[in-house]
């Protein structure tokens, strides 16, 4: 008897140091559903890869994805928030019932076009646009995360409403606070946003990062002739250099954790005319509301300065906003455990070989290749490290949100580059997802099953988030999206890149379109 007695609690102890079971009930069933759509997973992912679309012009990647939802019973407004490339897709199963909304990025980055597979800089189309981020891969996590709930939802006699939704224009931060001011959230409970990584993780707090104001300065000054008679011409050029002068002493002597950086994005016509408009396009980035608020008012003010100095005048445009992140504790508890469950992807040989070659050919800090161990789930660091940030920051303001970020990805890229696209449309990526949409999956069950969860992710954002600090919307009723942006890039490269689409009717993979095989280990070819 005491001998059974021991086993037993010896064979519980076990259990409990033990790597999970894996999930059960319904939790079990959506994952066997996620795995059964690991196949369409691909396709997305794949094919969002090939659209390569930028910001405000997410067009054939809008157009595919709502095609889909709405072929899978979900319900379509498209255009919201005066987006042409922004939608809605919702689905609702009896009456009542949580309302959870699931969103993902869509948009691409500028020159970093790459064919999926190769480990070295070999562009699709030379100079175009591509996924140099990753964002082709997260509405994969989501869409087949919503079927196998949805699935689930029927058999089960759940109710609750799903909504799907795109992060439009992200890179230029330019498409969350406007489906936030135009109420698209409007009685949602909670939203999961996802992310590319490269570890299946969650984080609740403030994040590393920072929060954003992107502002477009015009300066108008006179043109002249710029030998015959350069006294009478006003260069608005001038201004422009004199405020990224001023700036640029500026910067000693603000905090180390801001963010600013600027492009000349009109600098005049030819050097015989003087200037009469320029124009530079700023990000200030700071952690919170105030100190974004203050760098901006100190950007504005040397902008007057150098207009005073020059003799022109300026005008400023908000082009984009990101708040700082907050993202909801006991959401980010639940989803923690719910990753434990699913651990990360069982990757193969070649896909750690591969990733190992991709971080020799481009210098990556260390040549380990995937992530093996889960990232933990710690508390936030009081003072959060500085860096990028997301208009998440705007939704996870507005109601209870989590960023669940899945390892489709090679660690150790520089981001914001082709290297970043070389494993978007590889098995890497696509166990990446299948992995991420299992998480998210599991973390909808519980929103939709446990009020308890839903009442405590309310309690803490009202309570514990909202009490310090509180949204401040960076723009108002009069702001327009900046559509215009990138408009001239993607009317240039559209056809060029329409002819790499990927056709999954043809070909099982799009490396298999693309005739690369996979894994390629090659040193970067000698010039
Ligand atoms: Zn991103």
């Amino acid at each position: 008897m005491r001998k059974m007695l021991l086993t037993t609690a010896l064979a519980m102890a076990l259990a409990s140091a033990a790597p999970s079971a894996g999930p059960s009930g319904l939790k079990a069933k959506v994952v066997a559903g996620v795995d059964a759509r690991a196949k369409l997973a691909q396709v997305i992912t794949d094919s969002v890869f090939s659209f390569s679309e930028l910001g405000f012009h997410e067009d054939e990647t809008s157009r595919y994805l709502t095609d889909l939802l709405e072929k899978n019973g979900f319900t379509v407004r498209r255009g919201v928030a005066g987006l042409p490339t922004g939608w809605v897709a919702t689905w609702s199963h009896g009456s009542g019932g949580p309302v959870i909304a699931l969103g993902s990025d869509i948009d691409g980055i500028p020159k970093a076009s790459q064919k999926p597979g190769v480990p070295y800089h070999d562009p699709m189309v030379p100079g175009a646009p591509g996924h140099g981020e990753g964002h082709n891969s997260g509405q994969a996590v989501n869409i087949v995360a919503a079927l196998a709930v949805k699935e689930q939802m029927e058999k089960a006699n759940i109710p609750g409403t799903l909504m799907l939704w795109p992060g439009v224009a992200e890179e230029l931060v330019a498409g969350k606070a406007f489906f936030v001011r135009d109420g698209v959230f409007k009685g949602v409970d909670a939203v999961i946003f996802t992310h590319v990584s490269d570890n299946l993780s969650v984080t609740w707090g403030q994040p590393a990062g920072t929060g954003l104001v992107s502002v477009e300065y015009r300066f108008t000054g006179e043109s002249a002739h710029s030998a015959g008679a350069p006294w009478r011409g006003r260069s608005a050029l001038d201004a422009v250099e004199l405020m990224d002068v001023g700036w640029n002493f500026k910067r000693e002597h603000l905090r180390p954790e801001q963010r600013s950086h600027y492009v000349i994005t009109d600098g005049g016509d030819q050097p015989n005319v003087v200037p009469s408009t320029a124009a530079v396009w700023y990000y200030f980035r700071e952690q919170s509301f105030d100190r974004i608020k203050q760098l901006y008012a100190t950007g504005n003010d040397m902008a007057e300065g150098a207009a005073k100095m020059t003799g022109t005048t300026v005008t400023r445009r908000i082009l984009g906003t990101a708040a700082p992140q907050h993202f909801n504790k006991p959401m980010a508890e639940a989803a923690y455990a719910n990753i434990r469950l699913v651990g990360l992807p069982a990757w193969s040989a070649d896909d750690q070989a591969f990733a190992r070659q991709v971080q020799k050919n481009i210098g990556a800090p260390e040549v380990k290749g995937l992530d093996t161990r889960l990232d933990e789930l710690k508390a936030p660091d009081k003072e959060p490290k500085s860096g990028g940030s997301d208009d998440i920051g705007d939704v996870s303001w507005t109601l209870p949100t989590i960023t669940i970020r899945y390892p489709a990805n090679i660690p150790g890229l520089p981001g914001h580059n082709w290297a970043n696209g070389i494993a978007m449309a590889t098995p890497i990526a696509h166990k990446g997802v299948v992995a991420g949409s299992k998480a998210v999956a599991m973390t909808v069950v519980d929103l939709l099953t446990n009020p308890r969860l839903l009442a405590a992710a309310k309690g803490y954002f009202t309570s514990v988030q909202n009490k310090d600090q509180k949204y401040v919307p960076m723009i108002g009723a009069g702001d327009k999206p900046a559509l215009e942006l990138n408009a001239a890039t993607m009317a240039r490269f559209k056809p060029a890149l329409a002819k790499f689409y990927y056709d999954p009717d043809r070909y099982p993979t799009y490396l298999d379109q693309l005739g690369i095989k996979y894994p390629m280990l090659v040193d970067t070819p000698k010039p």
